[in-house]
């Protein structure tokens, strides 16, 4: 059964708020974490299995103070890590390795875990990103096929397996009877903005009680897609496929960064209507055409994979903070001036 905020609130009043630790499996943004509160002064403890461990001291500065070894990346120790005052970030591999088990955790989590729901469910996720008045692609019925879409399989990450069709026959041939979700091909230039809310702070762009902040933007590579016009040119027809492989860093036209930040405060706003909030790193995925218009395909309720490209800080944070940032030094930041402000109980679930 889901632990309840109560009870994990309940957990966090028997920690030792002097000695809190992060934790986090090592893997997908780990690294960065660990560097960040390396950076701010709090000790960190990584998740890891017996053979990941050598990948991470080869990088003294961003491996964790202690590894918790395990067998099995889904058994998540509990008692060990209550035991050592710890708080978890959640990143895409813990959301996947702990899949419907995520709920259950008895250890206080950055953010609040009600938005790992929202998230996963694509027609509830599209409820939030419309009830933040954003502008999404069509959902289309696979009879109704009537132009580009692409087919995204559910549950699958990092673009796998997905395709692109225009007819309903196309469709068949490939996704008879899977659990997919067809939607319109969103043509434009693809980004990624990273974000932070704050629920502590009082000053900069306002969002409901706090700010939000524009942390970093990226671009995603994936295969084979974003290498299409080299196989074009070498004369080769190829069927475009979506796996994201890596992420390079984007800077936006100056004058798109207030629809950036509008969009970050109506995604946190809504999500405030709809459940409760999303305090820490939060990340869109658009699609901005010829009109400069941004279209929202998916949100991410935790921190994404494209923040490991400015483990010193990006092009924005630099003009919000006067020494290097990263994600994972805001988060370990957060954390440690809600622990001092006694306001833990704001960014945890
Ligand atoms: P997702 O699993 O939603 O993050 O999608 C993986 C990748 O597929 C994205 O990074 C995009 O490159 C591509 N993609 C997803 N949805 C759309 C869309 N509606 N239109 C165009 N490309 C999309």
């Amino acid at each position: 059964m889901d632990v309840t905020k109560e009870k994990i609130l309940e957990i966090l009043s028997g920690y030792d708020k002097k000695k809190l630790k992060i934790a986090t499996i090592c893997s997908h943004t780990a690294l960065q974490i660990f560097h960040g509160a390396r950076l701010e002064g709090i000790k960190t403890i990584g998740i890891c299995t017996p053979n990941r461990q050598k990948v991470y001291e080869a990088f003294p500065l961003g491996k964790p103070d202690d590894f918790l070894i395990v067998q099995d990346l889904r058994d998540i120790p509990e008692k060990e890590l209550q035991d050592e005052n710890a708080i978890l970030i959640p990143h895409g591999s813990l959301v996947e390795y702990t899949g419907d088990k995520l709920g259950e955790l008895k250890v206080p989590m950055l953010g609040n875990r009600e938005s790992l729901k929202w998230e996963k469910d694509r027609m509830k996720m599209f409820k939030w990103l419309q009830a933040a008045g954003l502008q999404v692609p069509a959902v289309i019925d696979p009879d109704k096929i009537d132009r580009p879409c692409i087919v995204k399989l559910a549950g699958a990450k990092g673009g796998r397996g997905y395709k692109v069709v225009s007819t309903p026959e196309q469709f068949y041939e490939h996704f008879e009877g899977m659990n997919v979700i067809v939607q319109e091909y969103l043509i434009g230039v693809r980004a990624y903005p990273h974000y932070f809310y704050s629920p502590l702070s009082q000053d900069g762009f306002r969002a409901l009680e706090g700010r939000v902040e524009l942390i970093g933007i990226d671009r995603r590579f994936e295969s084979n897609i974003d290498e299409a016009y080299r196989t074009e040119h070498a004369g080769l027809s190829f069927s475009p496929s979506f796996t994201v492989v890596g992420n390079e860093l984007l800077v936006m036209r100056e004058s798109l960064i207030e629809d950036l930040l509008e969009m970050g405060k109506s995604v946190v706003e809504a999500a405030d209507r709809l459940f409760g909030g999303i305090p820490g790193p939060f990340c869109l995925e658009t699609v901005v055409d010829e009109n400069l218009q941004f279209y929202v395909f998916e949100v991410s309720a935790r921190i994404v994979a494209g923040t490991n490209l400015y483990p010193l800080g990006s092009p924005y944070t630099v003009y919000q903070y006067s020494e290097p940032m990263s994600m994972g030094r805001r988060i370990a930041r957060e954390i440690k001036i809600a622990a001092k402000q006694g306001k833990l109980s704001k960014l945890v679930f």
